[in-house]
């Protein structure tokens, strides 16, 4: 499949977001101010194709992108989102099971591959998508309060974002800085055995969370293998697009794999909110185009799991950034290196010791 999708606009200086994932690579500009300035998707198998082919497709995304900025725009860098264990330090893919890579040196790679283009050079850093998920809805909440007394920005100081797509990942958000744990690993939830005797992983195991809540196993439940949805080409948006619709008429198949796939997400979320006491979990990537029927159940489930009443004053939320938000963030944080012009145009939360090292 072959669908290119874009959006520009002109700007003085942009950081790139770029994201690689099962079904599509895309690049994203966004200014100091978090505009998007810039928007170019590939959606393409990529599990069919070996990383150094897959990078350079990622190459002629971001190129393109490149190209649309125009000379007047600087780009103070590009930092790529992957669905998977990262080695930030040296911009390497450790291991990303569901694109089926290992030791994968993509910042070099990707960096290569623009040269060679005929791009300038640009650092590139490599970094988690659910991590640069949340630190873009961090900021996205940071900007919408500024300068107000809220309570909303106020939860987000202590925040889990469920990022979904055809894996799942998680950011987490602890008093307004991004946790990255011991090697930097730090909310790989997908893969938290739910069910020992569950179905088989991309990671090689059985029962991984994402065997029960991530878009293959939504298709699973709420389609026949013959059914059209099922379609590998069809792209992302096209498929839940055809999602909303069928549950927005009560088809009554899709709301019940959407109650089974809400209820698996509370299974996962509880003991999360448990350890982690957050003010707001946010369901990101997938869940939020279908979060009008989601989280519903995920509130419900939640109230009967915890041991408080109300989720435990823990606020369940639908992204307003879906399935940019990785990118977003991704742009934000390669801004990090641009010094702040004028009050209030730092992206919010994203440094000192916010930022994605
Ligand atoms: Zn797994």
């Amino acid at each position: 499949m072959d669908d290119t999708s874009s959006r520009f606009g002109g700007g003085s200086v942009c950081g790139i977001g770029a994201e690689v994932n099962v079904g599509h690579v895309a690049a994203t500009a966004v200014d100091p101010e978090g505009r998007m300035r810039g928007e170019f998707r590939k959606d393409i198998d990529l599990g069919s194709l070996p990383p150094a082919e897959a990078i350079q497709r990622l190459a002629e995304v971001v190129g393109t992108l490149l190209g649309a900025l125009g000379g007047d725009t600087r780009v103070a860098g590009i930092t790529v989102g992957v669905p998977g264990l990262v080695d930030a330090d040296h911009d390497r893919v450790v291991l990303a099971p569901d694109l089926g890579w290992r030791d994968i040196r993509l910042g070099e790679a990707l960096a290569a591959a623009l040269l060679t283009r005929g791009h300038d050079a640009v650092p590139v850093r490599v970094d988690n998508e659910a991590d640069l998920a949340a630190l873009a809805e961090l900021d996205r909440v940071r900007r919408t309060a500024s300068g107000t007394e809220s309570s909303t920005a106020h939860e987000t100081d202590d925040m889990l974002v469920v990022f979904g797509v055809a894996g799942v990942g998680g950011g987490l958000i602890a008093d307004g800085r991004l946790v990255r744990g011991h090697r930097g690993w730090a909310g790989e939830i997908g893969h938290m055995t739910v069910e020992p005797h569950g179905r088989p992983c991309t990671c090689g195991r059985v029962g991984c969370w994402q065997t029960t809540i991530g878009l293959r196993a939504l298709l699973a439940a709420a389609a026949d293998p013959d059914d059209p949805v099922q379609d590998p080409a069809l792209i992302l948006d096209e498929l839940l697009s055809v999602l909303v619709a069928r549950a927005g008429a009560g088809d009554s198949r899709t709301v019940t794999a959407l109650e089974r796939v809400g209820a698996w997400l509370a299974t996962g979320i509880a003991p999360l909110v448990s350890a982690l006491d957050p003010g707001r979990v946010v369901l990101g990537g997938y869940f939020a185009a279908l979060g009008e029927w989601l989280a519903p159940v995920v509130r419900r489930e939640l109230d009967a799991a915890l041991l408080v009443p109300q989720a435990g004053g823990t606020h369940v939320a639908i992204s307003e950034l879906g399935l940019a938000a990785a990118q977003r963030g991704g742009g934000l944080a390669a801004l990090e290196s641009v010094p702040t012009r004028s009050h209030g145009t730092r992206p919010a939360g994203l440094a000192p010791n916010g930022g994605t090292r």
